[in-house]
This record gives structure tokens, C-alpha cells and sequence, in this order.
């Protein structure tokens, strides 16, 4: 199965649908815009009730787990942090981040009346298996040296990255595209920081989940580096 070209195209699609957005909207993370978004689709009645459970079971059960991927990076960087904050701030930039994620998630699940996965908020506690094993086993290669925490950094991002691309590509709802879209274009950013720290070290990063071209293609994009304001 060949998806390149089409997640190539998702990419720019993403960056050319967040830049309208932005244009419309002014500057903002997830939520101004899911207002927006909200704002724009609901304008002729007074509530969202006929949005709720309007949700196929794929759209439902990938709020489910982006709500988990996102609390995972949050989880891994700040155990990251723990080991090597001493080294560097971008582990513990980047969870701010990350918990901005898993909150727009969660007001996603909320809005379209989806049960929340995250029954314990704990750090490293998931609902989900797959993500439960992930973390752990992040985790551990993390706590190994500097360069493997920075590059299971590199890796989240670049899986969050291909999750949520079939994600978007798997819904028609506005204000999940959206919210997707702006979680896309804080995992390329994050994905540039982790890179920077890396080739600090000397280290050329290689691709570990995407194709290589795309990669390249994300780290060469400069319109996401203005909040990537690394001072170490
Ligand atoms: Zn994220
Ligand atoms: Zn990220």
C-alpha cells in the first residue's frame, strides 16, 4: 500500500487549511478556533445538541485515542524531563504543549458527548493497551542516555504526526479537522525542536515512522518555528 502522495498532500493541505483558519481567525490554538469553527456551523441555532453522537464509531474511537496519544507525549516528556531537564528545556517546554493537546481532545469528546478514556490523569497511566505498553517502552529507552530520550522525543511526534493525518482523512466534522490540523502543526514543531537538540550533538536525524521526503519536507517548513523559542 502506497500512501505517500496522499499524506504528502494531507500534509500541505493541513498547513494551507490551518493558515485560512489563522487568517480568519486571528492568532490562537485549538480551542479559538474550534469557537470559531463552532460559531460558524451552529449560527442559525442555539445549540450544538444535534452535533452530539452525530460521530461514526472510527471518529469516536480516534478522539478516544488522540486523547491518549497526546496525554502519552505529555506523560513521556515530563518523565523525560526528570532525567534530563538538566541538559535541556525541551522536554518540559513541550509538555505545556502537549497538555494543551489532550485538553482540546478532551473538549472534543465532550462537545460530541464521547466517554473519556483518561479515568486517571496520573502520569503514565492509560486506558488504551497499546498506548500503556508504548509508554512504558518509551520510557525505558528514554531513561537509557540523553540522545535516545531526544530521539523517542522525535518519534512520538513523528507517530502523532501519521495518527492524526488518518485521522483527519477519516472525518467530515469541522471542528475535529480543525483541532486536528492545529495538533499537526504542534507535533511539526515539536518534531524541529527535538531535531535541533539532536543535531546540537552532532547526530543527523533520520526518519524513524514517516517517509524520509517528508520528514525533510517538515523540517524545512519554517512557518511553524516563530513559538519555537529554544533559549538554551
Ligand atoms: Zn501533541
Ligand atoms: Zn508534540
Amino acid at each position: 500500500m502506497n500512501t505517500k502522495p496522499f499524506i504528502t498532500a494531507t500534509l500541505i493541505g493541513s498547513m494551507f487549511a490551518s493558515s485560512v483558519a489563522l487568517a480568519a481567525g486571528g492568532p490562537g490554538y485549538g480551542k479559538q478556533d474550534l469557537i470559531l469553527a463552532e460559531a460558524t456551523e451552529t449560527s442559525s441555532t442555539d445549540t450544538d445538541v444535534e452535533d452530539e453522537s452525530s460521530l461514526t464509531e472510527i471518529e469516536t474511537d480516534d478522539l478516544k485515542y488522540m486523547r491518549e496519544e497526546e496525554k502519552l507525549a505529555r506523560d513521556v516528556y515530563l518523565t523525560m524531563d526528570q532525567y534530563w531537564g538538566q541538559q535541556t528545556q525541551v522536554f518540559a517546554r513541550i509538555a505545556l504543549s502537549e497538555e494543551d493537546h489532550t485538553s482540546t481532545v478532551d473538549y472534543l469528546l465532550e462537545k460530541f458527548d464521547v466517554e473519556d478514556p483518561v479515568i486517571n490523569d496520573t502520569i503514565g497511566v492509560f486506558t488504551n493497551e497499546e498506548l500503556q505498553a508504548l509508554y512504558n517502552e518509551l520510557v525505558a529507552k528514554g531513561k537509557t542516555s540523553f540522545i535516545n530520550a531526544l530521539y523517542v522525543g522525535a518519534l512520538i511526534e513523528e507517530k502523532d504526526m501519521r495518527d492524526i493525518l488518518a485521522a483527519i482523512n477519516q472525518t467530515d466534522e469541522r471542528p475535529i479537522i480543525l483541532a486536528y490540523s492545529n495538533l499537526l502543526d504542534g507535533s511539526k514543531s515539536h518534531l524541529q525542536a527535538f531535531v535541533s537538540v539532536i543535531e546540537a550533538q552532532g547526530l543527523t536525524y533520520e526518519a524513524q515512522i514517516l517517509d524520509p521526503e517528508e520528514v525533510e519536507l517538515i523540517l524545512e517548513d519554517e512557518s511553524s518555528l516563530d513559538d519555537d523559542d529554544d533559549e538554551d
